[in-house]
């Protein structure tokens, strides 16, 4: 029986020398990766919640799929620009400069639920990120659910104290 990490793609020196890159696209280009990979998060997101929380990009790829096989609505976290209506936004830090994530307003309201999926956690910024937003809009984070989780950057640490789940953790 095979498990996620047989159909992650590891790329060494990506995007630059001495980083190991998780390729994910292995995992959902194969049809019983991409079933195992939903299966498993949804197995993660075992607390009562209404929305999905997916961050761009890939947080769109796995969220989705996971708020339709769960019966929830999807909420998509979005780079600065582009959404339509009345935005709150939330800057972090990337290793070079920052980057600013934005949601609807109007898209949860004080005491909604929500599961944030990401592909990835590796140092926590942008999870932490998302985490700040959905708490502007006076909701509340029930879980954080990824797909792999680079152990070694500490992301749990610099999140903090919440529910984090990852399918795979690598060292
Ligand atoms: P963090 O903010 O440092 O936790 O970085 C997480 C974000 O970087 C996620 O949205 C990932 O898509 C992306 N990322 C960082 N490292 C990798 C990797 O090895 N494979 C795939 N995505 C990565």
């Amino acid at each position: 029986m095979k498990t996620i990490d047989d159909y992650i793609r590891s790329i060494p020196d990506f995007p630059e020398e001495g980083n190991i890159f998780r390729d994910i696209t292995t995992v959902i280009s194969d049809k019983d990766g991409l079933q195992l990979a939903i299966d498993e998060m949804a197995a993660l997101a075992d607390v009562d919640f209404d929305h999905v929380v997916g961050l761009e990009a890939r947080g769109f790829i796995f969220g989705m799929p996971l708020a339709y096989k769960l019966k929830k609505g999807f909420i998509p976290v979005r780079k600065k620009g582009k959404l339509p209506c009345e935005t709150e936004s939330q800057e972090y830090d990337l290793e070079y400069g920052t980057a600013t994530i934005e949601i609807h307003k109007d898209a949860l309201k004080p005491g909604d639920k929500v599961v944030i999926v990401d592909d990835l956690l590796a140092t926590g910024g942008t999870i932490e990120a998302a985490i700040k937003l959905v708490e502007k809009l006076g909701a509340k984070v029930e879980k954080i659910v990824v797909l792999v989780e680079l152990k070694g950057l500490n992301g749990r640490e610099k999140i903090g104290n919440y529910n984090i789940a990852s399918v795979v953790a690598y060292d």
